[in-house]
């Protein structure tokens, strides 16, 4: 499917649409200012009282110079086209900032067998960890260091469900691959003992076209994660769905809870609650971004056995992100620049967060960032319990956190758990290209007048460019839809329903 090239105001066909969004997160905001460029009419409905969906920035207090944390997405990688397309878009190019991701300040910590150990130390623990696994002598030292790093890296990122799988198929496929290999040019740091894993395969591109799709995804997003070229966008990734929200003329209501679809041959009702009410809508197009894993739940008729197949199939991991407000960055005492730790445990990933305004009025960090299994435990707890537990565990790597005074706020969000979207992103780890693709055309497939966004209907879910990349489709399917009966373009009609 090609993406809408025209830029122009006004409709190809002569035809306006009245398109309905459900959905304020980036997929919908991008779809509505998208429409309205060309022509269309829309309204935006959201369920939560905020829009920005999973781009969720967190101001520790209302002041300009507030220190911030992402709950959401924090990090957008250079080569997300449309991402930073949209972002000089929205006037924004002079807010981005480089983000200093996983082991990129070798002062971090990483944890092995033996404990906490600065990243730049690391690397004969990370080495005398990995060899238990591996037959003697069949690899050079150069393939276990790497994949002793490939294996920190998955660690720290993978959750606890998947790490022993990719361990193997670090193990078993991909060392075989890679021992072929001079690696001497991607060797790092004084010793030598760090090894640059996103310049090999950049090099070795065909390393890759040689493993399983289930390898290739995971390793798609870790090197995405940890990689060289990950911008984020100073004072808050929040601005990109407020400035476009400020772009979309159409109104844009909160508090709007869908709770039914029904899909008719010229139009789609929505069903809305209003208190104790069900309201009725009659709408003419409706543009659905919600997440498929929130969507199970709703009453939707008239949708194809496929679709609905695919809703209820898809997959969805949990995030959780567990943020202090400390009185100051006390890591840079510590030799800590940025970047982040992983700490093991229960807490997997720290990320120190850069201060960017007043420093009295301290520093934000992301005492823990987890996935999967992980994100689950800490998620069913009740916040203060999380919170606690994330601060005794944290304090044995930074013990600063028990200084008096120094932690003043705590925050956390449980992705899994959260009533708007039930999970953090939709995962097509363990599929391969294949399998990825044609989940991805079930899912956006309209039915009727009801069409589809969100990143779950995209080529690169789990992230922002994902979401958008699925707008900009929608929105070329919407514009170049035929209706079989044009309905005239009008205020959705109102019924009340039981309920
Ligand atoms: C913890 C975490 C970290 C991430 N990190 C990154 C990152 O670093 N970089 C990156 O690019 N991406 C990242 N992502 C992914 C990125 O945030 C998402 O892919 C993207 O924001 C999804 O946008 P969306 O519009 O598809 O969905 P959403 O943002 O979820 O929007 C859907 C909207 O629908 C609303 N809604 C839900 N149910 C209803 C209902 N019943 N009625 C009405 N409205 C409803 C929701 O409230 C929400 O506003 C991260 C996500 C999470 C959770």
């Amino acid at each position: 499917m090609s993406n809408v090239q025209h830029g122009v105001t006004g409709v190809a066909d002569g035809t306006t649409k009245k398109v309905t969004i459900i959905g304020a997160g980036v997929a919908g905001l991008v779809a509505a200012y998208e429409l309205e460029k060309r022509g269309h009419l829309v309204e935006i409905m959201e369920g939560s009282n905020r829009i920005g969906g999973r781009i969720y920035t967190h101001r520790f207090h209302s002041g300009p110079d507030a220190p911030l944390i992402e709950l959401g997405a924090m990090r957008i990688p250079v080569k997300h086209r449309r991402t930073m397309q949209y972002v000089t878009k929205l006037g924004l190019a002079d807010k981005v900032r480089t983000f200093n991701t996983l082991f990129s300040d070798t002062d971090s910590y990483c944890t092995t067998s033996a404990g906490h150990t600065r990243v730049r130390d690391a690397a004969k623990m990370l080495t005398t960890d990995f060899l238990r696994s591996l037959p003697d002598g069949r690899y050079s030292d150069d393939t276990i260091l790497f994949g002793a790093w490939l294996t920190a890296i998955g660690d720290a990122i993978a959750p606890s469900d998947f790490r022993d799988s990719l361990r193997d198929d670090f193990r078993l496929e991909l060392l075989e691959l890679i021992n072929q290999f001079d690696l001497s040019p991607f060797l790092r740091g004084d010793n030598r003992d760090r090894v640059d894993i996103h310049a090999f395969f950049a090099v070795h591109p065909e390393v890759r076209m040689s493993n399983n799709g289930r390898l290739n995804r995971f390793l798609d997003d870790i090197l995405s994660e940890t990689g060289p070229d990950l911008v984020r966008l100073g004072g808050g990734m929040d601005q990109i769905v407020r400035r476009l929200a400020g772009r979309i003329r159409g109104p844009i209501s909160c508090g709007q809870e869908v709770v039914g679809i029904d899909s008719c041959d010229d139009h789609v009702t929505v069903a809305v609650r209003d208190g104790d009410h069900i309201l009725a809508r009659r709408c003419d197009y409706v543009l659905c971004t919600i997440p498929f894993s929130v969507l199970g739940r709703l009453r939707l008729t008239g949708l194809s056995e496929d679709k609905m197949a695919v809703i209820h199939d898809a997959k969805y991991w949990s995030a959780t992100k567990v943020a202090f407000h400390c009185r100051e960055p006390f890591w840079e005492s510590d030799g800590i620049s940025g970047g982040a730790s992983f700490c093991g445990g229960s807490l997997r990933q720290t990320y120190y967060c850069p201060v960017e305004g007043d420093p009295a009025g301290g520093a934000a960090l992301l005492a823990s960032y987890t996935i999967g299994a992980d994100a689950d435990a800490l998620g069913c707890l009740p916040a203060n319990v999380r919170h606690a537990l994330v601060l005794q565990e944290l304090s044995k790597m930074h013990p600063e956190l028990l200084h008096p005074g120094m932690v003043l706020d705590a925050v956390s969000l449980t992705w899994g758990q959260h009533w708007w979207s039930e999970g953090a992103a939709c995962v097509r780890w363990g599929k391969d290209t294949r399998a990825c693709e044609r989940e991805r055309r079930r899912a956006t497939s309209p039915e009727r007048r009801l069409f589809f966004a969100g990143e779950h209907c995209s080529s690169t879910t789990a992230w922002i460019e994902g979401a958008i990349e699925s707008a900009v489709r929608a929105v070329h399917e919407i514009h170049f839809d035929q209706p079989r009966r044009l309905v005239p373009v009008g205020v959705p009609r109102l019924e009340v329903m039981t309920g």
